[in-house]
């Protein structure tokens, strides 16, 4: 038996449900100081600030068309 993990938001502490949530990278433009990372859910990760990406390498199979 796979110990289950919980997952706990990073902002609000609220746990996060399998297969929900986000994980909110940040990198810092001067490489030196590396990056930060924190799990989120859903709700908070709705109220960052932010703008969806497109995955790169693979097109969005919506906009195959186009
Ligand atoms: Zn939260």
């Amino acid at each position: 038996m796979a110990r289950k993990t919980v997952l706990v938001c990073d902002s609000c502490g609220k746990e996060v449900e399998e297969s929900k949530g986000a994980t909110l990278r940040v990198t810092y433009t001067d490489a030196r100081r590396g990056s930060k990372q924190a799990d989120l859910c859903d709700d908070c990760a709705g109220s960052l600030p932010g703008r969806n990406v497109a995955r790169r390498g693979r097109k969005p199979k919506s906009a195959a068309a186009a």
